[in-house]
C-alpha cells in the first residue's frame, strides 16, 4: 500500500501525492467496506464518513511513521493537560494540512457528491466553554505542525458545549449530541484502561527500616477508556494523538440487584460512574455539581499521569529521568490536582524519596494561567478534598507545611505573608488554592499575554512572585493560521499567494512581505474584492438563519465571543441605540450603512448575560423594522455561535470588537482571527491588543478607553455613575430610552436590571467609557469614508500579523519552559 519510500521530495515527506482516481476509488472502497452503503443508497452523512475515513487512512500513514520516529529517537515529550479542546470539525483541517482538498473535492464531483455539502454534515466537536478551549486546539495544531512528540489529553465527553437557541429574544440550552452519528476520527483504545480511585482511607504502614509508607485504599473505582484522534500538522510531517478519556464503570451491572428485580438500582454505580465524561462544564450551582467537577478534574489528571509513566517506563529503565524525557503543561488549574497525583504515585507506589520526588515535579510540570477573575480561580473546600481524594489532601498539606517551613526560614515573612502564601485559604471555610498548588509544583508559571503577565505578577501571584522570583514567564497566545486564514478564506489566501509567493504559508512572519503592497491601488481593490465576497456569503448566511436581509456594501461591525459584562457587549449595544437615535433625529444625514453582527453563549446559571442577548434582540426588533433608517442600520444576533460559525463570520467582518474592561481580558484570540483576516480592531488596551497595536501601528488600529490603571482608580473612587451619566446627554438619552420600555413595550421593566447594575454599580466601567467608545465609533466612520484610507490598513493588519501566529506561540514554550527542539514545516 504504502508508496512512501519511492519519491525523495521532502514536500510530502517522500510520499506520492494521491492521484484524483486513487482518492475516489479509496471513497468509494469506505463507502461500501467501512460504511455497509453504495453510491445509489448513501446519505450525505454516508459520504461524508467514507470522505472521512478515506482521508485518515493518509493521516494514519504517517502518525505511525511519526510515533515510530518519536520513539526511535528517544525525543522528549510534551503533555498538553487541558480539560477542554474546542476543536471544531476536522475534515477541512485533515484535508487541508494534507493538501489535498483539491483531489478530494474533484474525486466527489466525478461522484455527484458537492465537498461543500459534507463539511455542513461534520457536527463541530465543541468540548470546550471558549477562548481556552480553542487555545488547546490550536496549540494541538501547531504542536504537531512544529514536529514537538506533543500528547494533548483531555476528556471524551459525551455532550460537548450546549446548543443554544433563540426563542424570542431569550437564550435556551439544549444538549449538544456530536457523537450520535459516529465519530469517524476516533481510535477507541480499549485496552488502554486505567482505574482511578475516589474516597475511602489512607493506611499508614511502618517500614522495616522505620520510615512509614501510605497506602490509599480507595472506596470506589472508575475506569478511564483511551479515545485517540489524530492531529496532523501543516504539510503532514508530523501527527500527534490527541488522547481523550471516556469514564467507565468496573461492574456494567449488579446482577444481585437485578436479580431481585431493581433494575435502576443495579445501574446506580454506573451511573454515577460515566458521570464524570457525560457533559463538559456540569453546573457548580449545587454541591453535586462541584463534587462531579473535582471527579472529573482528578479522572483525567490520574489517567493522564498514568499513562505517561506506564510509557516513560516502556521506554527508560527509571523514573528519575522523567524531568529531562517529558514536559507537562497544566493548561489553568483544572488539571492542579496532578501535581499531588505526581508526588502520591512518585512517593507511594514507586518509592521515590519525597525530596527526589519534589524536584522531579516541578521539573516536569508547567502551569498556564488564564485569568484574574477572582471568582473564576478555583478554590476547593478542603472537607470536599478530603472526603474524595484522602491521600492528596494529606500530601498537599506537607507540600505546604514544608513550603511555609521554607520561607519561615528565610526570616523575612510574617503572619500575614504567610497566609498569603499558604495553599490553604482560612478565610471563611478552609479551602485549596489550587492556582498556588500549581504555581509551587511548576517550575514555569506563564500569562498569555504581556499585559496579563504583569498584572500576575502584582495580583494573584504578587507574594508567590516575591519569594519564587523568576518562575513568572509570559508567552502571548496565538492561533493556527491553517484554520483561521487557509481554510476559512481560501480567497484571500489565494490572493495573498499570488503577491508574495507561497513562502508565508510555512513562516508566518513572512506576511509582512506585504507590506509595500498595502499602499497599491490595484492590490487594495483585490483585497477589497476577496472581503465583498465573503461578506455576500456571509449576508447569505444571515438571510437563511434568520431571515434579515444585509447590504453586504455596508460596514459590518462584530463581536463575536462569550456573553460575559467584562467582554461589554453592552457597551456596543449602548452605542448601537446611540446611532440609532440620532439616525431617527437627523435622517438626511449621511449615515454610514452599518450591519452589527452579535453572537455568542452565555452560561446557563448568567442571568445578567442572558439579559444582554435578550436585549441585542429586542434591539435587533426595533431598528430592524423601522422604515426611517431606510436599512442604512441593521443589528443581525446569529444564534449557536461555535467554531464553524467563527469560520464564517470573521473572514467577512470590516470591524473587529475587543472591547472589554482594561485589566479583565487576558488575551483574546478572537482579535488575532480579525486581524489576520483583514477586519480594523476597536478595543481597549487589554489582554494581547496592547501588542497588536504595536505590530499594526497605532493608525491602524482605533484605542479607546480606560486603561488598567485608570479602571483601578475610577473603581477605588466608587462605581456609582450617576455623576458619569449625567454628564453624557447621548448615554442618558440610551439609558432612558432601555429602562422605560422602549426596546421592550410589553414589559418596560424588563431591563431594569441592567440599567440599575449600569447606573449605581457599574463595575465593569461601561459608562465610564461609554463617551470615549462612541467618539471613536465616529472615527471609524470617518476612515469608512475613505475607501483607500481603510483597505490600506485592513491589508496591514493582515501583514504584520504574523507574530500572532501560535507556531510562535509555541516556539516560545518550547524553548523557554519544555527544552524541546522544534523542526519548522517546509514546502
Ligand atoms: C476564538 C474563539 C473564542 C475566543 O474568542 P475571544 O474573542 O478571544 O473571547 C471563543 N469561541 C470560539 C468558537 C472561538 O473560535
Amino acid at each position: 500500500m504504502d508508496q512512501a519510500t519511492n519519491g525523495s521530495t521532502p514536500a510530502s515527506a517522500g510520499r506520492a501525492a494521491r492521484t484524483v482516481d486513487e482518492i475516489r476509488e479509496a471513497i468509494v472502497e469506505k463507502l461500501k467496506y467501512g460504511v455497509g452503503k453504495n453510491a445509489i443508497t448513501a446519505s450525505a452523512h454516508d459520504w461524508f464518513f467514507a470522505t472521512a475515513l478515506a482521508v485518515r487512512d493518509e493521516v494514519v500513514d504517517r502518525w505511525i511513521e511519526s510515533t515510530t520516529r518519536t520513539y526511535r529517537d528517544d525525543d522528549k515529550r510534551v503533555y498538553y493537560l487541558s480539560l477542554e479542546f474546542l476543536i471544531g470539525r476536522l475534515l477541512f483541517d485533515a484535508m487541508g494540512n494534507l493538501e489535498m482538498t483539491d483531489t478530494v473535492r474533484e474525486a466527489l464531483a466525478g461522484l455527484g457528491v458537492d465537498l461543500d455539502m459534507l463539511k455542513t454534515v461534520e457536527p463541530d466537536a465543541a468540548l470546550g466553554n471558549g477562548g481556552l478551549g480553542r487555545l488547546a486546539a490550536c496549540f494541538m495544531e501547531s504542536m504537531a505542525t512544529l514536529s514537538i512528540a506533543a500528547y494533548g489529553y483531555g476528556i471524551r465527553y459525551d455532550h460537548g458545549l450546549f446548543r443554544q437557541r433563540i426563542k424570542d429574544g431569550w437564550q435556551l440550552e439544549y444538549p449538544e449530541d456530536w457523537l450520535a452519528a459516529g465519530n469517524p476520527w476516533e481510535f477507541p483504545r480499549l485496552e488502554v484502561a486505567y482505574p482511578i480511585g475516589f474516597g475511602g482511607w489512607v493506611e499508614a504502614l511502618n517500614e522495616r527500616d522505620g520510615t512509614v509508607r501510605h497506602e490509599w485504599r480507595p472506596a470506589e473505582t472508575v475506569m478511564a477508556i483511551a479515545y485517540d484522534t489524530p492531529i496532523a500538522g501543516w504539510r503532514g510531517q508530523h501527527v500527534n494523538t490527541l488522547r481523550l478519556w471516556s469514564a467507565k464503570a468496573p461492574d456494567p451491572l449488579r446482577l444481585d440487584a437485578f436479580n431481585r428485580g431493581d433494575h435502576v438500582g443495579a445501574a446506580a454505580a454506573r451511573v454515577k460512574a460515566e458521570a464524570i465524561s457525560k457533559v463538559l462544564y456540569p453546573s457548580d450551582a449545587t454541591p453535586a455539581g462541584q463534587e462531579l467537577r473535582l471527579r472529573q478534574e482528578f479522572f483525567f489528571a490520574s489517567a493522564s499521569l498514568q499513562d505517561l509513566i506506564r510509557r516513560h517506563l516502556n521506554q527508560h529503565p527509571k523514573l528519575e529521568t522523567l524531568p529531562d524525557k517529558v514536559a507537562i503543561q497544566l493548561n489553568d488549574t483544572h488539571p492542579a490536582i496532578a501535581v499531588a497525583e505526581l508526588m502520591r504515585i512518585l512517593v507511594d507506589i514507586h518509592d521515590v524519596e519525597w525530596e527526589t520526588a519534589w524536584k522531579m515535579t516541578v521539573g516536569t510540570f508547567s502551569y498556564t494561567n488564564h485569568t484574574l477573575l477572582p471568582e473564576a480561580l478555583e478554590t476547593w473546600p478542603v472537607p470536599l478534598m478530603e472526603r474524595l481524594l484522602p491521600r492528596h489532601m494529606q500530601i498537599i498539606y506537607l507540600i505546604n507545611a514544608l513550603h511555609l517551613d521554607e520561607m519561615k526560614e528565610k526570616g523575612e515573612v510574617d503572619g500575614a505573608l504567610l497566609s498569603a502564601l499558604s495553599i490553604i485559604d482560612e478565610a471563611g471555610g478552609r479551602r485549596v488554592r489550587m492556582g498556588h498548588l500549581a504555581y509551587l509544583g511548576s517550575h514555569r508559571v506563564n500569562g498569555v499575554s504581556a499585559l496579563h503577565s504583569d498584572l500576575m505578577k502584582v495580583t494573584v501571584f504578587n507574594d508567590l512572585n516575591r519569594v519564587y522570583p523568576g518562575r513568572i514567564v509570559n508567552k502571548t497566545n496565538g492561533i493556527t493560521f491553517r484554520r483561521w486564514l487557509y481554510q476559512s478564506n481560501p480567497g484571500l489566501t489565494r490572493l495573498l499567494t499570488e503577491t508574495i509567493g507561497p513562502a508565508f504559508l510555512d513562516d508566518a512572519s513572512r506576511l509582512t512581505d506585504l507590506i509595500p503592497h498595502t499602499s497599491d491601488m490595484a492590490f487594495q481593490q483585490q483585497f477589497a474584492a476577496v472581503k465583498r465576497a465573503n461578506k455576500e456569503r456571509l449576508a447569505r448566511v444571515i438571510l437563511d438563519r434568520l431571515e434579515i436581509k444585509v447590504d453586504p456594501d455596508a460596514l459590518f461591525d462584530v463581536q463575536i465571543k462569550r456573553i460575559h459584562e467584562y467582554k461589554r457587549q453592552l457597551l456596543n449595544i449602548l452605542e448601537t441605540v446611540a446611532v440609532y437615535d440620532a439616525m431617527r433625529a437627523q435622517p438626511t444625514r449621511d449615515w454610514i450603512p452599518r450591519v452589527k453582527i452579535f453572537a455568542g453563549k452565555a452560561a446557563a446559571s448568567y442571568a445578567q448575560a442572558k439579559l444582554i442577548i435578550k436585549l441585542a434582540n429586542d434591539v435587533a426588533k426595533v431598528v430592524n423594522s423601522d422604515p426611517t433608517l431606510r436599512g442604512k442600520l441593521k443589528v443581525v444576533f446569529l444564534p449557536n455561535y461555535n467554531v464553524s460559525l467563527a469560520e464564517q463570520i470573521i473572514p467577512a467582518a470590516d470591524l473587529s470588537e475587543q472591547i472589554s474592561t482594561a485589566g479583565m481580558e487576558a488575551s483574546g484570540t478572537g482579535n488575532m482571527k480579525f486581524g489576520l483576516n483583514g477586519a480594523l480592531t476597536i478595543g481597549t488596551l487589554d489582554g494581547a491588543n496592547v501588542e497588536m497595536k504595536e505590530h499594526v501601528g497605532d493608525d491602524n488600529i482605533f484605542i479607546f478607553g480606560l486603561t488598567t490603571e485608570e479602571v483601578a482608580k475610577h473603581r477605588a473612587f466608587g462605581i456609582d455613575s450617576r455623576e458619569t451619566i449625567a454628564k453624557s446627554a447621548i448615554l442618558a438619552e440610551v439609558l432612558d430610552a432601555i429602562g422605560s420600555g422602549v426596546f421592550s413595550p410589553g414589559e418596560p421593566d424588563r431591563y431594569k436590571p441592567l440599567v440599575d447594575a449600569l447606573t449605581y454599580h457599574d463595575y465593569f466601567m461601561v459608562t465610564a467609557d461609554f463617551e470615549s467608545y462612541y467618539a471613536t465609533q465616529r472615527a471609524v466612520f470617518r476612515k469608512w469614508r475613505d475607501k483607500a484610507a481603510w483597505r490600506q490598513s485592513a491589508a496591514l493588519n493582515t501583514a504584520n500579523m504574523g507574530w500572532f501566529s501560535s507556531d510562535r506561540t509555541i516556539s516560545e514554550y518550547a524553548e523557554d519552559i519544555w527544552n524541546v527542539s522544534v523542526r519548522p514545516p517546509h514546502g
